[in-house]
């Protein structure tokens, strides 16, 4: 059996294209243009490629881009400035710091800074508290882009035995809790879960969001089941640089019902699920009723 492939670009393009078209109605209703602020301190490769591709992405869509640009060595009391300044901004309805950042700041305190509401990472211990008790809050975008491709792909999640493979407050626990909303039946596993392959192979559905690359083979994964690779890992292979998931494709592809790639899975879910998050953030921000 090889699995579907579950094409994340083609996906994130309709979404894009969906958060377009809402953008555009409500600009016409309202007046209203949703903006986001991404803030990048240091000059980290990545980061910059990132949050470039952000800021495109968010103008093809119609709302605004605002960029802030830092030095690796600023102090803490001037991006905090920054932030309060984003915070009190009516034409910034969301806000959005760059990890990683340099050693002399605190991402966790970093996010304690940010309006909740504004939070369109969903990383504010107020937005994981909201999505903990079942309350409206801001998803953090890269499990809502997985939660989107699993329901396109199986419709109900109602009743499905699910494990995610990590534990981080960005990905692993609010995955899990998304999950759990969905009334799966979820197993977080991480670094000293015991005999995690037979943990895995109890599941219908797969999350691996760990970071090691191609450490779930084929052989954990229980016929049928879908699997959602979160892993970005860059490895060099044959003399090249590739850039491989958490999960070992090659074998995985040929157990599982279906499977995203690695890349063009769950990575471009990511950024159309943060557009989305601040059309819904402006949207709230205004008390006018969220989209659909
Ligand atoms: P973290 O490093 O914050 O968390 C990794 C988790 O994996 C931890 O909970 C850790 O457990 C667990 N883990 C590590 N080693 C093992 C192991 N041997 N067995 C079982 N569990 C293990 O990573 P993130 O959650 O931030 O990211 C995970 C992956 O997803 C990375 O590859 C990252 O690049 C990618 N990513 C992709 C995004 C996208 O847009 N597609 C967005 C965000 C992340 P413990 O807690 O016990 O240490």
């Amino acid at each position: 059996m090889t699995a579907q492939i579950i094409d994340g670009r083609a996906f994130a393009a309709k979404v894009r294209a969906q958060v377009a078209d809402q953008v555009a109605k409500l600009k016409e209703k309202t007046g209203i243009t949703p903006g986001l602020a991404v803030v990048l301190v240091g000059e980290d490769p990545a980061s910059q490629v990132y949050v470039r591709s952000k800021g495109q992405q968010t103008i093809e869509v119609g709302m605004n881009s605002y960029e802030h640009k830092l030095p690796a060595d600023v102090s803490k009391d001037e991006l905090y400035a920054l932030i309060d300044k984003l915070n009190n901004d009516p034409a910034v309805h969301g806000i959005l710091v760059q990890f990683p950042v340099p050693d002399h700041l605190s991402e966790t305190e970093i996010v304690s800074q940010i309006d909740p509401g504004k939070d369109v990472d969903g990383l504010h211990v107020v937005n994981a508290g909201l999505l903990a008790s079942g309350q409206k809050a801001m998803v953090s975008c890269t499990p809502l882009g997985c939660l989107m491709l699993l329901r396109d792909h199986l419709g109900s999640l109602s009743g499905l035995d699910a494990v995610v493979v990590g534990r981080s407050n960005l990905v692993g626990k609010p995955m899990a809790q998304l999950l759990v909303r969905d009334s799966c039946t979820v197993t977080i596993a991480h670094s000293r879960t015991k005999d995690l392959p037979d943990v895995v192979r109890r599941a219908d559905i797969v999350i691996a969001a760990v970071g090691r690359p191609e450490m779930v083979p084929g052989d954990w994964i229980k016929e049928g089941a879908t699997v959602i690779d979160v892993g970005i890992n860059r490895i060099e292979r044959d003399g090249k640089n590739k850039l491989v998931g958490d999960v070992d494709y090659a074998t995985a592809v040929e157990r599982a019902g279906a499977i995203t790639p690695v890349p063009g899975g769950v990575g471009p879910m990511t950024i159309a699920c943060l557009l989305a998050n601040t059309l819904t953030a402006a949207c709230r921000a205004n008390g006018l009723p969220e989209p659909e």
